[in-house]
This record gives structure tokens, sequence and C-alpha cells, in this order.
């Protein structure tokens, strides 16, 4: 570890550091304040195992998100680190995404244990009325609510993020009081590939050694998105698979070998999953409305994969007559599954005026027939199931154990909360801490 210096960024002032990854390579992590470092100073092994047998009762939570992996592809030959830890800790085979089932809202929904509704987080691509035009919701303020990562300091704890997706590091900022810059980046699919996140992790581990850690790994999402090869795409979603489950083998040796596994709890899911269709079943809400004048000029969609998200900007009188048309027409077109007005879902204004989920093996493309041409997407209920358990070698795991709670990414805050003696945020949890994980 090397090269502590101050620097002022687009994310305001910051205190850098060049660590050395596992493989050699560099490790940028930065920190809100230029004295963070002290507590997590680089400690040789034997101090830090040392140090972990006198510091009784710390317990530190790693919450480790497999993106857009699905539960049943959680297997002892497909994945067997994952199928052993989940073994050793308790699995919650009813576990579901939230909708909107993208990447940015559920981890939102982890991190704060609230719904978009409260959080002003619904989706990944959204109508900003101010701005006039589709978004992403990749900025720190389009998080109204606080999170874990912030709250724990005032337990004079500290946390980390170790975020794969560019969009991911973007709306969550400089919350944690340690962080990951996603590098390098895969061109197109915007995220760093996970063996340099797990490289990344690792250092974060021995750098600033944290209270509760955040980390997404995409590789498995981003192999569901972008091959589109389609005989090969089984084979290449198994060989992501492995890969993945190798890096998070990866990162349990290295806290067992520093000392830190028998204090750590470990919380792997996933954010939502996958979900396939065939080229030609694709619906266009676009086009569904170009044949009503009126919706045509009036109605803006924001896509996301398995889900539409439709915006009035017409006249307020004519509001209600065009979202009852534009229903009607949806619900009767094939391969839409439902549409409802966005307080059904939870979701508040930033979600627009109407959400339409399509059906099992069918995607969205807005606002061309062409616009989406990749199979695997999400958002959409076919895409609810996630892998959900709750492992790690801390005493307070119940091991070999499975809960039919229906545990929800939403429980994840409240969950780690429980355990790190942190009360509940203004208004109180929609979560819920899934206490049937833990003895006692
Ligand atoms: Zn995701």
């Amino acid at each position: 570890m090397s090269g502590v210096h101050g620097k002022d960024s687009g994310l305001g002032r910051r205190t850098l550091l060049r660590a050395v990854g596992a493989s050699g390579a560099g490790v940028l992590l930065s920190a809100a304040a230029p004295a963070a470092w002290a507590a997590g100073a680089p400690r040789p092994a034997s101090v830090t195992a040392a140090a972990t047998g006198s510091e009784a009762g710390r317990t530190r939570v790693h919450v480790l998100v497999v993106d857009g992996c699905r539960p049943d592809e959680i297997t002892a030959s497909g994945t067997p680190t994952l199928a052993a830890l989940r073994e050793a800790g308790t699995w919650f085979p009813q576990a579901r995404s939230l909708p909107v089932m993208e990447t940015i809202p559920n981890h939102v929904m982890m991190m704060t244990g609230a719904r978009p509704d409260r959080t002003g987080v619904p989706a990944n691509s959204v109508y900003d009325r101010a701005l006039g035009r589709v978004r992403t919701l990749d900025r720190p303020g389009d998080l109204r609510f606080p999170t874990l990562l912030e709250r724990v300091r005032e337990l004079g704890l500290t946390s980390a993020s170790v975020l794969s997706k560019e969009y991911l590091y973007g709306i969550f900022g400089d919350r944690a009081t340690f962080r990951w810059e996603p590098e390098p980046i895969v061109p197109i699919s915007g995220h760093a590939p996970d063996h340099y996140t797990v490289d990344a992790l690792i250092a974060m581990v021995d750098a600033a050694d944290p209270d509760v850690c955040l980390t997404n790994l995409g590789d498995i999402d981003r192999m569901g998105h972008s091959d589109l090869t389609g005989t090969t795409l089984r084979a290449a979603r198994q060989a992501a698979l492995l890969s993945t489950d190798r890096q998070v083998g990866r990162f349990v040796d290295h806290l067992r070998d520093r000392g830190l596994w028998e204090s750590t709890v470990l919380i792997i899911l996933a954010d939502h999953s996958m979900d396939w269709s065939l080229v030609w079943k694709t619906v266009s809400g676009t086009r569904i409305l170009a044949g009503d004048t009126e919706l045509a000029e009036h109605m803006v969609v924001a896509q996301n994969g398995g889900a539409d998200l439709f915006s009035w900007t017409g006249p307020d009188a004519g509001r209600s007559a065009a979202l009852a048309r534009a229903a009607a027409l949806l619900e009767a077109h094939p391969g839409v599954l439902s549409v409802h007005a966005p307080a059904q879902l939870r979701l508040g204004p930033e979600a627009g005026d109407l959400v339409a989920y399509c059906a099992a093996g069918w995607r969205f493309t807005d606002p061309y027939v062409v616009s989406n041409p990749i199979p695997g997407n999400h958002g959409h209920p076919a895409s609810e199931p996630i892998p959900f358990m709750v492992t790690g070698g801390s005493p307070l795991v119940r091991k070999g154990h499975t809960s039919s709670e229906p545990a929800r990414t939403v429980d994840v805050a409240p969950t780690v909360a429980g355990l790190l003696g942190l009360g509940a945020p203004d208004g109180g949890y929609d979560g819920t801490a899934r206490t049937a994980a833990f003895t006692g």
C-alpha cells in the first residue's frame, strides 16, 4: 500500500490511496477524510489476526451482490463455492427482487431498507420532467433516503463500497467511508470485470477493514445481457457463473488467511434475476401507442428491458383519459403481462404515470423495434426470484438452515442494522430483519 494523497475531484475533496491488488495491479481507493485510513492502516496478517482476537464481539458484514444471478443457477457443479456457502449458512429459497426489478433501485433498497416511493429511485432509466428527457438514475442527488453506508458512522463504524458498475458508483457517490472507483471499465457494458472488483475488495479489506461493505459483481449479469450468439449463450453463462464463483472463493480464502472469517457475516444475494427472450418476442410500447395521435405526441417511454415506464407530457386536462386509453392499448397487446399505476408498485412520481410489465420470455424495445437487441432482460416479474443467503464464519450465523420466509432485497438494511445495533431511519423500514438466519 502506498501513495495516500489529497485530490479535489468532481466528487469533492477526498483522500486517495493507491493500493496494490492481489494480481499486482494498482487499485485506487478513496475516502472522505484524510485521517480515515488511520483506522484501517495496512497491518501484517499476524497483527490483524491478533487484533481480531482482542476485539471480541466485533462483527464485520459483507453484502455481496451477484448481479443478475438466478437462484436455480447455484449448484454444486456450476457454482461450488456459492453452493458450499449456502450449506454453511441460511438459505431463503422464496427470496424476491422488488419493483422495478432493475439494478439501481434494488441496490438502493438493500442499503436503505426503503421502497422507491421513499427513496426516489424506482428504476434504472426514468423520464426526467425537469430535463425533458430520459436518463439513468446515476446521480448522488437522485437518492433521497439515508443509507446504511453513512448511517453506520453514527456508531463510530466504517463502511465501504466496491461497485463494479459506473452507475452504481454514481448514485452511491461518497456515502461510504471508503470507496473503490471501478476500473478498468469494459466499454459498452460499463462495468469492471469481477477479477478486478475482487482485487479491489481484497485491497479494501486490507487497507480499511470496514465494518460493513457493499460489493457488486457484474459479470454474470453482463454475460446474460450481452451474449448475442444464441446457441452458445448457455455455455457462456455457465462460464461466467463459474468464473464469478471462483472470485467469491478467492475473497473468502483471503478472509480466512487474514483471520477475519470467524467475525464475518456474509450476505450473498442478487438484485434481480434474468429472463431470456427470442428475437421476435419483442414489444415496443412506442409502437403500440403510435396509432393514437395524442398518445404518440405526449407519452414518453423510459425503457427498462422487462418494464416500460410511461410519462404523460400533455396538458393536465387530458391526462386521465389519455392514461386510460394507453393502459387499454398496452394491456391488449401480446407480450404485455400487466399495466399498473406506479403507486400500486410502491413507486413514486419519478416512475412516471404508467408502468407496463412484459410477460416471461418477452422484452420491451423502445423507442424503436431494434432499440433493445439483447436477449437477457429483467425488470418484469419473471426476474423476481433471486438467490439470498446469510452465511460466513461468524458464530451468529445459523448453519445449514433453510427458511421459507419471503426475504426481499429491501430486507438487507434492517438485517445488517440489527447485527450492528443500528436503529431504524425516520419513518422506519419497509423491509424486515431476517433474524431466522441467526442463532439465539
Ligand atoms: Zn443488476
